[in-house]
């Protein structure tokens, strides 16, 4: 096995080989494993260091530091939406919540529909999500679901509401709960504990630590990368250089990452989309009181969700999935409202606290077009995402049907997780306040943890950046295989469908590049 920690490079460094890859998580993570397979020699870089379980210690002080972007504080260009990614070996996949759903039919018509995109005969992703499945042991959770997201199917249960219980990606799980955290057992089957180091043992090289700057390219190919070695704070080492270059390159350093590295390479975009359309379930909150304990850091974080609301046949209204968040100290107080003895009080009732989440499908409608990813004065990406009346009208009718849940599952108490609510005794109560909420930027909570887009794919290049197989429509050796590549949203929480996509396209890219290269 072969790992390079690049803050450890006292020189300037160059490597070759057949396939980069930049990035570690979903996309790259199935992408190492499949490429190296297949007996390409396999570069995989990533940004983030290389932690293992011992370093997982269930410590939100910790964990969010060192392995998320911008220490878990990533938030849109006007703070109005905060963002959680990875930034880790496995990227989000190591700190996810194991959630792991196919993509709905209907998102698969509407990419059919608008960009020309035919999952069919041997594009249909079935055998693919049949393959992550088995790869990743994704099963159906058969424990218990805890108090949080029992109360969440208690409250469908009681309004006739359809609910599911989730799949997940984890074996011999121990139902601990802190897999946002970097699983301490190696339970969850993130990319960190299973296609990377396949790909290792298979002769891929992983270097850590090791920030992608710039693809250098002429004509129609890319030439060279340019990186740079990060410090123990993340930091660029502004002295040393690293260059590689590769028959193949691979972009997949997911959905901020990746337009951001195209962007600042200035690769050609003749559809004008790079960057744009951008999309992020923007998520609001609703916290409820019981009288009884929830305990809701304990236990695997989601176990059922709801798509009562996810598709309504009134097209004037953006469709919402609900589902339950892991709840731990770090994450509830920065999210919770008020200040002072206001917050403290409400901290108090933190063992007793269910909190339901409202994920806004985004992207399917004239009126929700996403965001943009730009480049600061420091070539670093900013999320510009404005949030329009569509999606605030959606927010306000998801904070109404999340009381009416909270209500019908026994809540003493609920609170809109917006800085003009408090908590309110009744349903009614509720549902007269909601309904006066003022819903603008900073004033309504809103975050995601499921950022798609912005390097779309598409049958042709007038409408998007790479194509049906994840190629990009100009450059003959560029690929993106992430998140990036969704059109729009998706209605389901994204990992499986990315690993879906990605294995299907290496499979594509490993028979192409069979003709056009040979492996080493
Ligand atoms: C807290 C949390 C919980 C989640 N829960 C779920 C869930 O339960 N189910 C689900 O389906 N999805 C979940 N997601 C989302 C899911 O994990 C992501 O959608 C998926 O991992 C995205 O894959 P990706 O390959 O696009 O990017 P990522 O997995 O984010 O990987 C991108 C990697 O690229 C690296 N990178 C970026 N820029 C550079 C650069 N310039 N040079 C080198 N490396 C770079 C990053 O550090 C990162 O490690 C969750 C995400 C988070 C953060």
């Amino acid at each position: 096995m072969q790992h390079l920690d690049a803050s450890q490079f006292i020189t300037d460094q160059h490597f070759s080989a057949d396939v980069v890859i930049i990035g570690s998580g979903a996309g790259g993570g199935i992408a190492a494993e499949q490429l190296s397979a297949a007996g390409f020699k396999v570069l995989l870089l990533e940004e983030g260091a290389y932690y293992t379980r011992e370093q997982f210690k269930m410590e939100e002080r910790w964990a969010y530091p060192n392995l998320y972007q911008e220490g878990a504080a990533r938030k849109t260009k006007d703070q109005a939406i905060g963002i959680l990614q990875g930034r880790t070996v496995g990227g989000s996949t190591t700190v996810n919540w194991t959630t792991s759903i196919r993509t709905p039919q209907q998102t698969l018509d509407y990419w059919q529909d608008q960009f020309g995109l035919n999952f069919v005969a041997e594009n249909d992703l079935t055998a693919y999500f049949q393959l992550a499945e088995e790869r990743l042991n994704i099963k159906q959770w058969s424990v218990a679901p805890n108090a949080n997201n029992a109360k969440l199917q208690y409250g469908c249960e009681q309004l006739g509401w359809q609910y599911t219980v989730i799949k997940r990606n984890v074996t011999h799980c121990a139902n601990l709960g802190y897999c946002g955290m970097g699983c301490p057992i190696d339970a969850k089957q993130s990319m960190l504990v299973s296609t990377i180091p396949a790909a290792l043992k298979k002769g891929a090289t992983l270097i850590s630590r090791l920030s992608v700057r710039k693809l250098q390219w002429q004509d129609n190919q890319i030439l060279r990368l340019e990186a740079v070695p990060v410090d123990e704070h993340f930091q660029p080492t502004a002295s040393l250089k690293v260059t590689i270059s590769a028959k193949h390159y691979i972009v997949a350093a997911g959905a901020i990452g990746s337009p951001a590295l195209l962007l600042r390479s200035k690769v050609p975009n003749p559809s004008g989309r790079l960057g744009k359309h951008t999309y992020l379930h923007p998520t609001v909150i609703s916290g409820a009181v019981f009288a009884e304990d929830i305990n809701g850091h304990a236990g695997a974080p989601q176990s059922i969700y709801s798509d009562q609301f996810v598709w309504p046949t009134d097209s004037k209204q953006p469709g919402y999935k609900l589902e339950v968040p892991p709840i731990h100290p770090v994450l509830m107080a920065s999210k919770l409202i008020g200040v002072g003895d206001q917050h403290a009080q409400l901290m108090k009732s933190f063992n007793q606290l269910q909190v339901t989440i409202a994920l806004i499908r985004d992207g399917f409608h004239p009126e929700s077009q996403g965001g943009q990813v730009v480049l600061d004065q420091d070539q670093q990406p900013v999320l510009d995402y404005p949030i329009t009346d569509y999606i605030w009208q959606g927010m306000r009718q998801a904070l109404l049907s999340m009381a009416e849940l909270q209500f019908a599952a026994g809540a003493k108490q609920i609170l809109p997780i917006h800085h003009d609510a408090k908590l309110y005794q009744n349903w009614p109560e509720a549902k007269a306040a909601i309904e006066q909420l003022s819903m603008t930027a900073l004033r309504q909570t809103v975050v995601s943890a499921h950022v798609m887009g912005g390097c779309n794919m598409s049958a042709t290049a007038d409408k998007g950046v790479v194509n049906a197989n994840g190629r990009h429509h100009q450059l003959t050796n560029l690929s993106v295989f992430d998140g990036s590549i969704l059109p729009t949203s998706l209605g389901a929480n994204p990992q499986l469908t990315i690993y879906a996509l990605v294995w299907k396209n290496c499979q594509q890219l490993i028979k192409e590049l069979s003709h056009e290269l040979q492996p080493v």
